[in-house]
């Protein structure tokens, strides 16, 4: 897609710091990081987001070897995987990424989740086993 920032980026039409390239699949530092090498995986082929990525189980791969690239290279003490579909979740580039972000001792997570216990359990669980293909 012409307008779209990682499409640029994954035919190196802007600059990126790229960590990782195979056939289906390009990693690149976050322009933004939230820690030293939080890093992008993005497939080649532009899908917006999740729902369109049923036949991409390369990235899987991809996202082990960037994790272990980076838990050599920067010594974390963990790392986090994200992905955000849609405008609500926070997602603002329309095309698939992971961001694997290393946490280092003392980093402060961010993300804060108001849970509360479950209810309801079996209908949702049965709504959603009853739409899986
Ligand atoms: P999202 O919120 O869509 O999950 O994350 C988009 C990410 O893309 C953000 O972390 C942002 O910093 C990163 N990003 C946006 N534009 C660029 C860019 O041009 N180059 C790089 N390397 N990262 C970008
Ligand atoms: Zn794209």
């Amino acid at each position: 897609m012409s307008d779209c920032v990682f499409c640029s980026i994954i035919n190196d039409d802007i600059p990126s710091h790229k960590v990782y390239e195979d056939e289906n699949v390009v990693a690149f530092l976050d322009a933004n990081p939230v820690s030293k090498g939080h890093t992008l995986v993005v497939p080649k082929t532009h899908v917006d987001n999740i729902h369109d990525a049923s036949e991409m189980q390369y990235m899987w791969d991809a996202l082990v070897e960037v994790s272990n690239a980076l838990e050599k290279a920067c010594d974390p003490e963990g790392i986090n995987i994200a992905q955000n579909n849609g405008e609500a979740a926070g997602q603002e580039v329309f095309h698939l990424h992971f961001h694997v972000t290393p946490i280092y001792e003392g980093d402060e997570l961010e993300i804060e989740y108001d849970r509360s216990e479950l209810e309801d359990g079996e209908s949702i669980a049965a709504a959603v086993k009853d739409n899986i293909a």
